[in-house]
């Protein structure tokens, strides 16, 4: 039976609405170009809506890495009572909390104000490609298959979805075979903060702090908790090898897990989001049957930790169990590989690359290994990296970009690059790119100077350089 199929032409056309393709789409848009964002979920902010803390948005020495778009972001979180702000974990980081429920909303006032168009409930099929220049996307959804045409193609989808489906090259894991392990984030309201501060200050071993030399500082951990308390926040990480977190893996209370980290999501609902559940086994996040298949264990991790919680630590005795994340959170598929590629040396030494740089990171080196073991390096002295154009440039395709976890990386730079904050970074920088590439005529992505994206970035928001 013939099939019909739709048409639909866009300047540029982002696949993925997470950190990365919200900015993308917000940043092509803004700079005047009719932008498509494509998501197979049923609303736009991919993990940007899980509750955790927005990280890699500031370097540890709490100067802002990441702006542009995020700001705008941040800006709406706070004109309706969403936005928490800066907070440091005296452990290796400062991060930004935000309330997710009110990023849900902040995210369509973005892309609404700057005239993207959404497409949600699509799913990526196929890609119609021509010596290495893409012409078309094909999409699926209620409507039946559309192809849609545009100039620039943009992959935000995390998993490289589009630029391998165009025959760009990728890898997956490293020589060890490993993959990060698959979460469920959750969220509980009603804790008395106070109270948990003071078992804090009470169960010092307990807490993971002054992880890096920069945040240390030569200060004992009870230092470093002092100011956590000082600072009045929901934020603490428990860690594994203390007594807190360790006896209670032993006794079988929680499933194996490196931290428990606790950190603010709403001040109205005294609500925080919990990151503790994990399932290891290199579970392949692609794999739509192996994810599906976690879910219910991941919900009874939830559940138990939650109960946990309640039974045992002090300020969530009255706490309720208030949300899970909208989907299970994969940490780690596919890279896709382009002309640059970032390594560990890096991102660890904080690496500067002036003539290319179009986005910063400044998140340690974060790969969570199965049970209770986690690889975490520390950037150089609290600062951050250079993230270069051409980890955006899929090699072999002329018109097409990455950005957010599927940049061109290294295990250990996609480690760190796949933190929310330089995940919205990139996309600005690609989103700003396809739109000065159509101003300008330029077919291929490689023609533009990036001296020039760099200057337009300034211009819009954006760090490139000026902090450390
Ligand atoms: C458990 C967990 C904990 C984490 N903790 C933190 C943290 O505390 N702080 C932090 O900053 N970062 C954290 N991260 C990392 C970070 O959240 C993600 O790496 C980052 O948000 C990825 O952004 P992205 O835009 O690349 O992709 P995503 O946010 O994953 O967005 C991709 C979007 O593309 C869509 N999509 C994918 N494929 C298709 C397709 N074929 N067709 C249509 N749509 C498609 C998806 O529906 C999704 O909405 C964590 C990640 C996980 C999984």
């Amino acid at each position: 039976m013939a099939q019909r199929i739709n048409q639909a032409r866009f300047d540029v056309v982002v696949l993925g609405g997470g950190a990365s393709g919200i900015a993308a789409a917000a940043a092509a848009a803004k700079n005047g170009r009719k932008t498509l964002i494509i998501d197979s979920g049923t609303m736009l902010g991919g993990e940007l809506l899980s509750g955790m803390s927005l990280d890699g948005v500031l370097n540890a020495r709490g100067e802002y890495v990441v702006g542009g778009v995020s700001d705008e972001l941040f800006a709406e979180c706070r004109n309706m009572g969403g936005f928490i702000g800066p907070v440091h974990d005296h452990r290796l980081i400062c991060y930004v909390c935000v309330d997710p429920e009110i990023m849900k909303i902040a995210v369509m006032r973005v892309l609404d104000r700057h005239g993207v168009t959404p497409w949600l409930q699509t799913f990526a099929e196929d890609m119609v490609v021509r010596d290495g220049l893409v012409t078309g996307l094909v999409v699926v959804n209620k409507s039946g298959r559309t192809i849609v045409t545009a100039d620039h193609f943009i992959d935000c989808s995390g998993d490289g979805d589009l630029a391998v489906l165009a025959g760009a090259p990728y890898e997956v894991s490293d020589a060890s075979g490993d993959l990060q392990p698959i979460s469920l984030m959750f969220r509980m309201s009603n804790v008395d903060t106070p109270s948990l501060l003071r078992f804090a200050q009470d169960n010092v071993e307990s807490l993971a702090v002054g992880e890096s030399e920069y945040i240390r500082g030569n200060r004992s951990d009870k230092e470093l908790v002092d100011l956590l308390v000082k600072q009045g926040e929901p934020s603490l990480f428990f860690k594994s090898e203390g007594p807190f977190l360790g006896d209670a893996i032993r006794r079988g209370d929680l499933a194996p897990t490196a931290l428990i980290m606790i950190q603010p999501t709403s001040k109205a609902r005294r609500e925080v989001c919990v990151n503790a559940t994990r399932l290891g086994g290199n579970i392949d996040g692609t794999n739509t049957a192996a994810v599906s298949a976690t879910v219910g264990t991941l919900m009874e991790q939830v559940w138990k930790t939650s109960g946990f919680l309640q039974k045992r630590l002090p300020g969530f005795e009255k706490a309720t169990f208030a949300g899970l994340a909208p989907r299970v959170g994969v940490r780690e598929t596919r890279r896709i590989m382009g002309d640059y590629i970032l390594t560990k040396e890096d991102v660890v030494s904080g690496r500067k690359f002036p003539d290319s740089a179009i986005a910063k990171g400044a998140q340690h080196v974060d790969i969570h290994q199965s049970g209770t073991t986690q690889i975490r390096i520390p950037i150089a002295n609290g600062g951050s990296y250079d993230i270069p154009f051409g980890c955006l440039l899929p090699r072999g395709l002329k018109n097409v970009m990455v950005a957010g976890r599927c940049l061109s990386a290294t295990r250990e730079g996609m480690g760190t690059a796949r933190t929310m904050g330089p995940c919205m970074a990139m996309g600005e920088a690609a989103g700003t790119a396809a739109a000065m590439c159509a101003d300008r005529g330029h077919g291929e992505v490689r023609e533009l100077s990036v001296g020039d994206l760099q200057n337009q970035l300034k211009k819009n928001g954006a760090v490139i350089d000026g902090v450390y």
